[in-house]
């Protein structure tokens, strides 16, 4: 057995380096925050070799003090907090004293800095640790580090180091995340001697955006500014159109710092519920500020993960701001015309697993006859709030986004499939049945809320056989299942005995109703919540009643359509959350046909 030792100052060092320092943009990441705890208000980065040669930090901030550039390399060694109290009131981005120590170690790095109030500032190496004598040093006030040859003496580390593309990839997210969480800084990038990134400190946020993410993020933001007790919330949202494939969009800050919170992103996706399909995720910027006292920072070495003192208050505030904004703008899909016509990525739905016959046609089938036909000239979709961005030539922003009068407009029907109208704003095409499954969908929740859905009554009851498990799962379910109409009982042995189902799916058996139904509860992992479960089932109840792509619809049948679009709420993006509806505005037309 061997005997216990202390590790070697050096040892330690790496070790502690592995936590903070993973790869080239760690350093760009903690010396950025650096430059910014010293109030410098303009950043030049210059790297070579996305990193792995050298990475060079100049700020202008408050410098170092010549006499304290050795502790400046010492582990746990910081100039911003003093007591543990001042661990639960950190208003900087540091407050570990690792960083420079970690780099230190792991590069050879050399630190040049002048306080603004003293006639010459003072430099130091450190090598792998090692450290040099304090020289006195000739430049400009603030702070210049330069990092050379990381992971130099930790070769199995610097042989995992992606090529420059990929390292510079995640210096730029690094240069992003700062210049995104101060909005006031000048920061400037270079690779290999190019620029990267120069961005002004005229660039308010919108502008930022648009330049790390191009002007097709940049139009189409809104603005969202909430407040909650102690907690402010604002940002820009971007219109579902804009949905991407991973979350990586979704940026977070909380009092100017980034960081990566499930809960939150959870509650983000949720406001967007019903307007994203299955695993497309919401571009958002969101800027939250609270007192420091209010959330705990020290809960990684990267200090990217907080921890809230009320965690739920911040979901909720951020699932209330986000999804008000969606229900107050009209999201009714623009067709962009670039120097392409891109078709909008649509993917098939995934749908669930509910196999029903084909339905039959509309006429039966606007199920609530009741439904008040609008007369000419009513109004539809709340007028949208002016978007505060600055137009600029081919953006969503041109247009006002005037409330759509669609009654009375003409309408054509294409390939069975789609419905082509004109409006004053441009050429609307309609997917009929997403927006028939939107309608559907929205009157069915409205009945379920006011408990109005109607039910078949079944006169003798029928049983369905079913695995124990099945039984009991749906069993679980049964209060929700009744507030959709399907109303079951326990028969004993694994049988469950049907007595009403939902009017509106009234060409199916029960038995096929509770199978799907069954089908659906057992394809998830844990039990859904009573909301998630009306939404699906309503959803798919929706999917299943509404109108066909190649169904053939009569010129009634299709103003009846276009009637209760305007009724309902939310038409523009299925349950599925695909769009119903997109919009080839008048001006992109004139404009393609060079008439203005
Ligand atoms: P921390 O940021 O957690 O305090 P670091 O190891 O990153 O720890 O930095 C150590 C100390 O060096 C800081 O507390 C600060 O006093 C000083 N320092 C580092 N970089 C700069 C800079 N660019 N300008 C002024 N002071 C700096
Ligand atoms: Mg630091």
């Amino acid at each position: 057995m061997p005997r216990i030792h202390q590790l070697p100052h050096n040892v330690v060092t790496k070790i502690a380096a592995g936590e903070v320092i993973e790869r080239p943009s760690s350093v760009v990441k903690e010396l950025l925050e650096n430059s910014v705890d010293a109030g410098a208000t303009r950043i030049d980065v210059e790297v070579e070799q996305g990193g792995a040669e050298l990475i060079r930090v100049v700020d202008n901030g408050c410098g170092i003090h010549a006499d304290d550039l050795p502790l400046a390399f010492a582990s746990h060694a910081t100039s911003k907090l003093t007591n543990a109290d001042d661990l639960f009131n950190v208003q900087t981005l540091g407050f570990r004293g690792e960083a420079l120590a970690s780099i230190g170690g792991v590069a050879q790095v050399t630190l040049q800095s002048r306080p603004a109030d003293e006639s010459c500032g003072a430099e130091i190496t450190c090598h792998g640790g090692d450290l040099s004598p304090v020289r006195p040093w000739n430049g400009t006030p603030g702070t210049r580090i330069e990092v050379r040859h990381l992971f130099y003496n930790t070769p199995v580390r610097r042989k995992f180091l992606r090529t420059p593309a990929t390292e510079m990839g995640h210096i730029g997210e690094a240069v992003t995340r700062i210049a995104l969480g101060n909005p006031n800084l000048h920061l400037t990038l270079r690779h290999n001697g190019k620029p990267v990134y120069d961005v002004p400190t005229s660039a308010g946020l919108r502008d930022r955006i648009g330049l790390f993410f191009g002007a097709e993020v940049s139009e189409q933001i809104y603005p969202v500014e909430a407040e909650q007790g102690p907690v402010t919330l604002r940002g820009f949202i971007a219109d579902p159109a804009c949905e991407r494939g991973t979350a990586k969009l979704q940026y977070l800050f909380l009092n100017g710092r980034w960081i990566r919170d499930r809960s939150l992103a959870h509650a983000l996706q949720e406001a967007y519920r019903g307007l994203l399909m299955t695993g497309r995720y919401a571009v958002a910027f969101l800027f939250m500020e609270m007192s420091p006292e209010l959330v705990d920072v020290n809960v990684h070495p990267t200090k990217t993960e907080v921890r809230f003192r009320d965690a739920q208050a911040m979901h909720h505030l951020i699932f209330a701001a986000v999804r008000n904004k969606l229900q107050r703008e009209d999201l009714t899909g623009r067709l962009r015309v670039s120097s392409t016509l891109a078709p909008p990525q649509a993917q098939e739905p995934s749908e669930p697993p509910w196999s029903f016959e084909p339905p039959p046609p509309l006429a039966s089938y606007l199920p609530f006859p009741t439904a008040p036909r609008v007369a000419p000239g009513h109004v539809q979709a709340a007028p949208p709030e002016a978007a505060s961005s600055a137009p600029t030539a081919d953006s969503a922003a041109d247009f006002p986004r005037p409330p759509m009068h669609l009654n009375g407009a003409k309408a054509i029907q294409l390939y069975d499939a789609y419905l082509v109208l004109e409006t004053p704003e441009g050429m609307l095409v309609i997917d009929q049945h997403a927006l028939h499954e939107r309608i559907l969908f929205e009157q069915l929740k409205a009945r379920v809320g006011s408990a109005t859905l109607e039910k078949q009554q079944l006169l003798i009851p029928e049983s369905v056989e079913l695995t124990a498990d099945q039984a009991a799962r749906t069993l679980e379910q049964r209060t929700a299942l009744a507030e959709l109409g399907l109303d079951v009982e326990d028969f004993g042995g694994g049988a469950l005995l049907v007595t009403s189902y939902p009017a509106i799916l009234g060409n199916r058996s029960p038995q096929e109703i509770l199978r799907a139904v069954v089908d659906y509860l057992t394809s998830k992992e844990r039990p859904p919540s009573r909301e998630a479960l009306l939404n699906d089932l309503l959803s798919l109840m929706a999917c299943h009643a509404a109108v066909k792509a190649g169904d053939h619809l009569t010129p009634e049948a299709i103003a009846e359509l276009i009637a209760l679009r305007a009724l309902a709420q939310d038409t523009h993006h299925c349950p599925h959350g695909r769009p119903t509806s997109l919009l080839f505005s008048r001006h992109d037309l004139d404009r393609q046909f060079r008439r203005i």
